[in-house]
């Protein structure tokens, strides 16, 4: 990052210096912690307590990074827009299953914190807002064995389609609802969560927008999970299955009904489609940084490669497509943050863009090592996996383009049926 060219010209001190530290926690905990990681074999040892995954997050934790959206008088680091991209990228330059581990974590409490509901602040925020262990850890729970895709299309006639339902539902009970079914094994953080931000179905006739966002502590009586899955890629990021069996949770822990369901989950969606694109930018600098580096010292042809022009055609293309994901994720995260507007469709634009650039950056930079690109013993075949992983991970890439095409054609006149099917 020493000699990584800063762009923006008035670039504030303030955040160059955050900018700074984060980047020394990427390099010198982030990074080797998840090289280990990616090297065990048992997706249990990932989770266990005395994981290096375990010591990364008290040590976050205690910097308080696990509240770095949350305001300066509530004890959170206030970042916002580019303070907010710039600590995104840095971890995942480090590693982005470990920063995507550290910001699934206070998904449900900042959840919580946004109703403005004192009682649920207290109760949920607080608490995680001074835990210094890295104990308390949030799940975003969306996605079902049967509902993958069918959950991220807001917007869409699918989504309304009455024959199209969620597999998890809450129905009112007195001044409970009551919580069943199953939650697909693909929750990242739901094997080690604590609580989950839980999107479930509260009106089966509307399809999936007769949904609910509730907060769960995943300690109640009922709660179980599934065991960790094992997969190609980001393999620090752990994920299961989470089940609910007749689940009484409080009425005020619902924190969104039916009624604003779609559009609540489209402020989820903004914020999480842009924050996908600052961490994939963060891989695709880290993939461009190892190639250059490794061009210089590989000799072939008796000089370094980097003195060949065609290792320089390719470093330079990379260069260009870390520039463009950077200057487009950052542009939608200082809009959608600071916006009262928020755009989705910018925001889904800037994570297929960055997601895409990412994969084609790390394969690019997976050529340049040549055969050392594909041995485990360098770390550019492990940013190639997590790379690949980010065309499924949170919307495959062809879905979220759906709903993006949806916003861009309905500003543009073009009126769709209610339900398709
Ligand atoms: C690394 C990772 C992390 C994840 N983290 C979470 C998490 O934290 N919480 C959570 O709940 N889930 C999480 N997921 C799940 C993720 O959101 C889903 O995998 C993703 O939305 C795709 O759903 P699916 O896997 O069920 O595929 P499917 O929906 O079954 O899609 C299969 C194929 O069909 C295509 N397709 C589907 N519908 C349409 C359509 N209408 N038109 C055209 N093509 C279509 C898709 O593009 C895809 O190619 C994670 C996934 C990954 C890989």
């Amino acid at each position: 990052m020493d000699t990584y060219r800063e762009l923006n010209v008035e670039f504030p001190k303030e955040i160059a210096s955050i900018q700074q530290s984060v980047h020394r926690f990427a390099k010198d905990v982030v990074r080797p912690a998840a090289a280990q990681l990616d090297r065990l074999t048992d997706p249990r040892d990932v989770i266990a307590l005395d994981s290096p995954l375990r010591k990364v997050f008290k040590q976050a934790y205690q910097l308080g990074y696990h509240v770095a959206g949350l305001p300066t008088e509530s004890g959170g680091m206030g970042l916002r827009g580019l303070g907010m991209h710039v600590l995104i990228e840095e971890l995942s330059w480090g590693a982005v299953d470990v920063a995507l581990s550290l910001l699934c974590a206070s998904f449900p409490f900042t959840a919580a914190a946004a109703t403005g509901n004192p009682e649920l602040y207290e109760k949920f925020t607080k608490p995680f807002i001074a835990d210094r262990e890295g104990a308390i850890i949030g799940c975003w729970a969306i996605t079902e064995p049967q509902h993958g895709s069918d959950e991220l299309v807001p917007g869409t006639p699918q989504f309304h389609n009455p024959r199209v339902s969620g597999q998890v539902t809450a129905r009112a009970d007195g001044d409970s609802f009551i919580i069943s079914g199953q939650k697909a094994a693909w929750v990242s953080n739901g094997t080690l969560a604590t609580h989950a931000a839980l999107y479930l179905t509260t009106r089966p006739g509307a399809g999936m927008a007769g949904g609910g966002i509730a907060i769960v502590p995943l300690n109640l009586p009922g709660v179980s999970k599934g065991k960790p899955l094992n997969k190609l890629g980001q393999r620090a990021l752990n994920q299961g299955e989470i089940f609910f069996d007749d689940v009484r949770i409080p009425r005020s822990w619902m924190l969104t009904a039916a009624d604003g369901y779609e559009l609540e989950l489209e402020r989820t969606l903004t914020f999480a489609n842009t924050a996908m694109a600052a961490a994939f930018t963060g891989v695709a600098r880290a993939a461009y940084e190892e190639a250059l580096e490794y061009s210089k010292q590989r000799v072939q042809g008796g000089r370094a490669i980097c003195e060949h022009q065609l290792v320089q055609k390719h470093l330079f293309e990379m260069f260009a497509k870390v520039e463009a994901s950077r200057a487009l994720s950052r542009a939608a995260m200082i809009y959608n943050q600071t916006s009262a507007t928020p755009s989705l469709e910018h925001a889904i634009a800037a994570k297929t863009f960055c997601t895409e650039i990412s994969f084609q950056v790390a394969s690019d930079a997976l050529q340049i090592f040549g055969g050392n690109g594909l041995s485990r013993e360098y770390g550019i075949e492990k940013l190639f996996r997590d790379a690949r992983a980010s065309l499924i991970e949170d919307g495959t890439t062809d879905v979220l383009s759906l709903a993006g095409a949806r916003q861009i054609l309905s500003q543009n006149g073009v009126s769709f049926p209610a339900a398709a099917n």
